[in-house]
């Protein structure tokens, strides 16, 4: 069986360094918010071109944390309207439900996957007060056009970059630089979730953004909300990367552009040497460095292609197929219709991608596609 993913393999190069971590934090009696983590901020933030990296507990919380500090920072209200698209990981919109927000749902593009920029401004309330744009399956979402519309309207940009560690910086939102005098407010939220392209041993996650100001609310937020130790300036929460998965993720983030190089040689052979009419594959921006955190193809025939490459020993998996609207935990929502959404959940499938699939196992998966 070629699995959809061979966590083991990944991260079985850092074993022997990571014992000699473990030795280090053992030996220093110091867990939680340390060197280890200083030292991933510092490296992290470096990684992303921002000037503040802040380790977090998960992906979740580096969602929730930025909404409720530019809450703290009066940027924000309880019940202001965030705009998210309507095909993404429910996670996106449990976050913007967690601080008290208002989701307001926006269909993608086939194409891509990802937000239409065009169907933004028709939801534009007066109580739209950000975006939250979701980098979805490794592809930036159309960033230019975005940052426009959220200078035009005074939008916050919330980016949900849990599957885009290290497509190109200097398209994201906080990296864009405006002139004199206009406010630019952006964060992006990252989960090194185990699975992610850059993954840890549990959870974990970061918020990076250049906005000196929430970086100092958010610092003390993740931490009882707390700078100095039994002095409380918020209503913080507890949301921590500890110094082992933050010495584990030192070991890995030095190699984080070359497997993403190997992914994108992956998703290139997928490209040019699937032929087959039935499987629609991936757009793909060659100016936007896709990083190719999941290869999701199309095809009417989905559960039935599902079922002929487990016949043949391809593990797939499905992102995802329920979209959030349709979900039993949402169920106010049941009636709303996003056509697109819904067709999307209904024919994605995902291919094994990752640094440590080899040319042959990808020679197979293309041959057997080809024969579909
Ligand atoms: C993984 C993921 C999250 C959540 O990250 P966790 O670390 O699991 O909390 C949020 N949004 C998207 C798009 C994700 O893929």
């Amino acid at each position: 069986m070629i699995p959809f993913l061979d966590l083991k393999k990944i991260n079985e190069p850092y074993e022997t360094a990571f014992q000699d971590k473990l030795k280090l934090v053992l030996d220093n009696g110091w867990y939680i918010l340390g060197k280890e983590l200083e030292t991933f901020e510092m490296a992290f933030a470096e990684f992303c071109q921002t000037k503040y990296c802040i380790g977090v507990g998960n992906g979740f919380d580096a969602l929730v944390l930025i909404f409720k500090g530019y809450i703290q920072l009066g940027k924000l209200e309880k019940g202001d309207e965030v705009i998210v698209p309507a095909n993404t990981y429910i996670a996106s919109i449990l976050a913007i439900l967690a601080a008290d927000l208002v989701p307001v749902l926006v269909e993608p593009k086939l194409e891509t996957y990802n937000i239409n920029p065009d169907l933004i401004q028709e939801k534009i309330s007066p109580k739209t007060k950000a975006i939250l744009v979701v980098h979805l399956y490794g592809q930036l979402a159309e960033m230019p056009e975005i940052n426009k519309i959220a200078f035009q309207n005074n939008l916050i940009i919330v980016e949900d970059a849990a599957q885009s560690h290290g497509a190109n910086n200097n398209l994201k939102s906080t990296n864009v630089t405006l002139s004199e005098g206009e406010e630019h407010l952006s964060a992006s939220a990252y989960s090194f979730y185990p699975g992610k392209n850059l993954g840890c041993l549990g959870d974990g996650g970061a918020i990076t953004t250049n906005d000196s100001g929430l970086a100092k609310v958010l610092y003390s937020l993740r931490n009882y909300g707390s700078e100095k130790k039994y002095y409380n300036d918020y209503v913080g929460v507890n949301s921590r990367l500890d110094e082992l998965q933050a010495s584990f993720l030192n070991l890995k983030l030095p190699n984080l552009n070359a497997d993403n190089e190997k992914r994108r040689a992956i998703a290139k052979r997928y490209i040019t040497e699937i032929k087959n009419d039935k499987i629609i594959l991936p757009f793909w921006d060659l100016s936007s460095n896709h990083v190719f955190h999941l290869f999701v193809i199309r095809t009417t025939n989905r559960d039935a292609l599902q079922e002929y490459l487990t016949q043949n020993n391809i593990q797939t998996v499905i992102h995802y197929p329920i979209p959030p609207h349709k979900q039993k935990a949402l169920l106010e929502w049941e009636n709303l219709s996003f056509p697109i959404t819904e067709k999307i959940h209904n024919e994605v499938l995902s291919l094994p991608i990752s640094p440590v699939l080899t040319a042959e196992e990808v020679s197979y998966i293309i041959e057997i596609l080809n024969k579909f």
